[in-house]
């Protein structure tokens, strides 16, 4: 080996968000050296909080903000304390367009109740078929998710381990549209279960790709339960202790330090307010998304992964408090308690693909709601939890990068989202939300929207793609190589030096430390 590529650091990380620090943890804590590198005043990538409105003490989840598929294994592993809120209602679901405002309440804990809520939208018989739906998909989960902490199984072995051959070929081969209308018949209770399809996810519900598949997966298999729950604290506190454990661990984490290049040797080279620096990785993990990653090699164009397109706006907002719903029979703390669908039936959610992917913002824009501060007042300051306040988290679907929002119509588009989310919303509640809305110290409305583009812009995720890149399968095909530790890990690259340690690695999509986990697995199995 060159002198200069002797390497300074048994690892090197490029990105601190929360697999990266995962990976530093484990890392650092089976002894090797790990230097970090974060191009942020402050590490966590998309799983942070922010005080986002001017002299508000309301710590939002910026970007990410529901926990799922971190398992407890990572989180003892690590000596992390991450608290959880379990929400009683999984989703509440308003009749678009009904006069009386009615609407579907799934209550975890009252069967009755939620069967009487789906014969009220005259949906009855499908309150069995979905439970049904949900018992196959928790079949899935009991079968792959306690995989996810090891090498990738085959397709033959997931497959073998799920052991119902009807159900593998409804979900892993056949468009998840199929699914979802052989098993319920409503549009809107088909709505409900195809938006698991589609959070993040630009597709169609009878796309052949599966892509949309994929991420349906993803949202039924987490905890083995498929429940989303409630990062106490807020999402900051889980990449919080990730930094602490892994500091603690005897990794270092250098904030400021963007790297603009990486050698297949190892070699890594980044910018600080001091100037230019290398270092060199015995392996180099790449936090950063598979697209970055390329740029950074220097890959030759023809050789590199198509752009990545995200499909989403996010909106957070802080309140005076809860609106009152158009069904003044359903209580809003119940109503948002869960998750808050809107204009999400299942011909919307193909009407707006449509309109979509023709170049246009979708005439009514499909919404899904979350509360945080009903599950956990921690995320509020007293003044603010003692007035009532609550904030609310839009993530409206079906708004494509590179379509509908562009880098010449970036802030115009942004208006216009906002305002297609607050109609959208406003098409279920008793009373306009703008009313509702706090006032920061300048007086202006708290009410932050970001774009697909501004994610990319803050987070360097190219295409604002909230995945880092299209979702694989949690397995390896059957004829796929796996002769080396990264390749059964799902993190490798076409160099052997360089592994993926983040969202584009294979199980690696949302904030649950597999990326991390899994690399730092590979790297200990080739070095040990
Ligand atoms: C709006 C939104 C909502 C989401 N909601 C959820 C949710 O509720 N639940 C869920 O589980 N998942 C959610 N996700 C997905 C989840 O946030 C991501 O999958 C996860 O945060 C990815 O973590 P990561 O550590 O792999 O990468 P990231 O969080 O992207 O971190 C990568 C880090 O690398 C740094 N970096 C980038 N380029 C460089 C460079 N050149 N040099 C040095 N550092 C660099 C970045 O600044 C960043 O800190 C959401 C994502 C978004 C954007």
């Amino acid at each position: 080996m060159d002198a200069n590529t002797t390497p300074t650091h048994d690892v090197v990380i490029i990105g601190g968000g929360h697999n990266g620090l995962t990976a530093a943890t484990y890392l650092a804590k089976a002894g090797r050296s790990v230097l970090v590198l974060e191009r942020l005043e402050s590490t966590g990538g998309a799983a942070v909080s922010a005080l986002a409105f001017d002299g508000l003490d309301a710590r939002l989840s910026r970007y990410a903000y529901l926990v799922s598929l971190m398992p407890r294994q990572i989180q003892e592993d690590l000596g992390l304390d991450i608290r959880l809120a379990r929400r009683r209602y999984a989703s509440y679901t308003p009749v678009p367009g009904d006069t009386e405002g009615k609407g579907l309440l799934i209550d975890r804990t009252d069967a009755a109740a939620t069967d009487a809520s789906f014969a009220d939208i005259g949906a009855a018989e499908d309150a069995d078929r979905f439970r049904d739906l949900y018992d196959e998909t928790t079949r899935i989960a009991s079968a792959l998710w306690p995989t996810v902490t090891s090498p990738l199984p085959t397709r033959s072995e997931a497959r073998a381990a799920l052991g119902d051959d009807a159900l593998w070929d409804a979900v892993f081969e056949r468009p998840i549209g199929e699914f979802v209308e052989s098993r319920v018949d409503d549009d809107l209770v088909r709505g409900v279960v195809l938006t698991d399809a589609l959070i993040g996810t630009f597709a169609g519900a009878h796309q052949e790709d599966l892509q949309q598949n994929k991420c349906f997966l993803y949202h039924v298999i987490g905890g083995g339960t498929g429940d989303w729950d409630v990062p106490i604290g807020g999402m900051g506190t889980v990449t919080t202790q990730l930094a602490a454990a892994a500091r603690a661990a005897g990794a270092e984490i250098r904030t400021d330090a963007e790297v603009t290049a990486i050698d297949p040797d190892g070699t890594v080279t980044f910018r600080t307010t001091d100037g230019e620096d290398h270092v060199v990785g015995g392996h180099v993990l790449a936090n950063v998304a598979p697209y970055i990653l390329d740029r950074l090699l220097d890959t030759p164009p023809a050789e590199r992964a198509p752009k990545p397109q995200g499909a989403q706006i996010k909106v957070n907002l802080l309140l005076k408090r809860l609106p009152q719903l158009r069904d003044a029979s359903i209580a809003p703390e119940a109503a948002f308690g869960g998750t808050f669908h809107i204009n999400e039936r299942y011909t919307q959610l193909q009407t707006a693909f449509d309109e979509a992917a023709a170049g246009g913002i979708p005439s009514t824009l499909p919404c899904e709601i979350y509360c945080h501060s009903l599950a956990d007042r921690t995320i509020l300051g007293d003044e603010l939890a003692a007035a009532g306040a609550q904030t609310l988290t839009v993530f409206g679907l079906h708004v494509p990068d590179g379509i509908v929002v562009t880098a010449e119509n970036n802030d115009a588009q942004r208006a216009r989202l906002q305002a297609a989310v607050l109609a959208s919303l406003n098409s279920v509640l008793a009373e306009p939300i703008e009313d509702l809305l706090m006032t920061d110290a300048e007086g202006g409305p708290c009410i932050e929207a970001k774009t697909t583009l501004d994610i990319e812009q803050a987070l360097n995720m190219p295409g604002g793609n909230i995945f880092h890149g299209p979702l694989s399968w949690p397995f390896l095909e059957d004829d796929a190589p796996r002769d080396t530790p990264a390749q059964r890990w799902g993190v490798a690259t076409a160099h052997e030096r360089i592994l993926l340690c983040g969202s584009g690695a294979v199980r690696g999509g949302a904030v649950s430390g597999l990326g991390g986990h899994n690399a730092a697995m590979a790297v200990l199995e080739a070095t040990s």
